[in-house]
């Protein structure tokens, strides 16, 4: 089954309201021509420039995503965002867990659990994150820990709500350090995610879950990564940040999809 590529820039701490809407009034016409049947792009912005952007994207195939969800409905969590003020704000989708979140803000599996029932529930559509550190990587440690954060980080969903998610491996030590995982080497790793998968949800919900490759990911190295056959699109930091560069890496993406 073909999965549709899917990728998504996360913009983290950068870009104000009025950037970002510069950004994807950029953006839009560089990437008018990508067919919805075999790609998605989306933009995960910050918090305070959801709305201006969601506005921006209106009547365009840029869909629109955040970088986090608190659980709770409401209530005393400073600095947090609930699912329905980010579906009342236009979002498709979110992003959760990623591997900065872990590292600063003491995010773990379990937290990644919770706010995936919650963005679920409420129509949100999760690109939850692993990966493993460099030093786990060395100590032959990369099956355990993708392992375990698939097995508590997506704990308790149904088949069909993980056959219909996003995944995205991002080895740490190629976060923003300009190392990319070789595609032989991601390949292995993204295959690996998907046979987990398998086990944990059955051999459909492996089919259809898109599994995104993050790291140093560049128009240089987009196509021959995503030629790989287990590997469905990327979550994009630095180079999403300009719209030549996320719209060349957007289309070079899908030259290796073949799509
Ligand atoms: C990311 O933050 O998810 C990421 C992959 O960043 P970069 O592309 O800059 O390595």
């Amino acid at each position: 089954m073909a999965r549709k590529v899917i990728v998504a820039g996360n913009w983290k701490m950068n870009k104000t309201a009025s950037e970002g809407v510069a950004l994807v009034e950029a953006l839009k016409p560089l990437v008018a021509d990508v067919c919805e049947c075999c790609a998605e792009v989306v933009v995960c912005p910050t918090f305070t420039t959801l709305s201006a952007v969601v506005e921006a994207c209106k009547g365009s195939n840029v869909k629109v995503g955040a970088q986090n969800v608190h659980w709770a409905e409401s209530g005393a969590f400073t600095g947090e965002i609930s699912a329905a003020m980010l579906k009342e704000a236009g979002v498709e989708y979110v992003i959760i867990g990623h591997s900065e979140r872990r590292q600063y803000f003491g995010e773990t599996d379990a937290t990644v659990n919770s706010r995936l029932k919650a963005a679920v529930a409420a129509g949100l559509k999760p690109i939850v994150c692993i990966g493993e550190t460099l030093e786990e990587r060395e100590g032959n440690k990369t099956e355990a820990v993708l392992g375990k954060q698939l097995e508590d980080g997506l704990k308790d969903l149904d088949s069909a709500t993980v056959g219909a998610m996003v995944l995205a491996y991002e080895p740490v030590w190629a976060i923003g350090t300009g190392k990319t995982a070789t595609p032989e080497m991601a390949q292995e790793t993204h295959a690996f995610i998907r046979s987990k998968v398998a086990e944990l949800f059955g051999k459909e919900a492996a089919e259809n879950v898109r599994i995104q490759y993050g790291g140093s990911m560049k128009p240089e190295n987009a196509e021959e990564l995503v030629r790989q056959a287990d590997i469905d699109g990327g979550l994009i930091g630095g180079a999403a940040l300009k719209a030549d560069s996320f719209a060349a890496l957007v289309k070079n993406a899908i030259k290796g999809a073949g799509c």
